[in-house]
């Protein structure tokens, strides 16, 4: 009776590590097409993938009237005047990518500056 009982418990936990596995793949799965899909949202595909040709950050240049309004909506600024809080220390940001000079929010499109700062500033996570 007992090892009916330890072939049982043996069988649901192989079973249940087999589909933690699968659903942990899954998720890791969608994570990185997700990841892939804020990337073509950031200011570099906005631009053509020309990074390196940006150099100012507020060179609004093919950014839609409803994304700009989104960050004024929010009240973004490009120099943050919250001591220890701006856009390179908040969760959100997307750091710029090799050779870009801006970085990007996942809240809105368009090149957002390091040193700026708006009202939904979130900390990183270590
Ligand atoms: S949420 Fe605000 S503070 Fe954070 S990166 Fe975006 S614009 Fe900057």
């Amino acid at each position: 009776m007992k090892a009916n009982e330890n072939s049982t418990r043996r069988k649901f936990i192989s079973h249940f590590a087999g589909t933690s596995v699968a659903l942990l793949g899954g998720i890791l799965l969608m994570n990185s097409c997700e990841s892939g899909d804020k990337k073509q949202d950031s200011p570099v595909s906005e631009r053509g993938g020309d990074t390196i040709s940006v150099e100012s950050c507020n060179d609004y240049t093919g950014v839609s009237a409803e994304e700009l309004d989104k960050r004024k909506k929010l009240g973004y600024v490009e120099k943050s005047e919250v001591p220890g809080s701006d856009c390179s220390n908040c969760g959100l940001y997307i750091p710029p990518t090799e050779g870009a000079a801006c970085g990007g929010c996942l809240l809105f499109k368009g090149p957002v500056e390091a040193s700026g700062h708006c009202i939904q500033w979130v900390a990183k996570a270590e």
